[in-house]
């Protein structure tokens, strides 16, 4: 699974860095670190795409 972060909505407010450290990482925007997110990850990763306030994170 692939998430993408669209950099131009990004506030910044670190929500998802929080629900998923080892996929985001919050700096003046929010990148994803991990090309492919593990299956092992996948659970945490989309909780941060759903908590994400100005929902700026997808997956494909
Ligand atoms: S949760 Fe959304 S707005 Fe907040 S840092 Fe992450 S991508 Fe940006």
């Amino acid at each position: 699974m692939k998430f993408k972060v669209d950099e131009e909505t990004c506030i910044a407010c670190g929500a998802c860095e929080e629900a998923c450290p080892e996929v985001f990482e919050v700096d003046d925007v929010s990148t994803v670190k991990v090309d492919d997110v593990s299956a092992d990850l996948e659970a945490a990763a989309l909780e941060a795409e759903e908590g994400c306030p100005v929902d700026a994170i997808s997956h494909s």
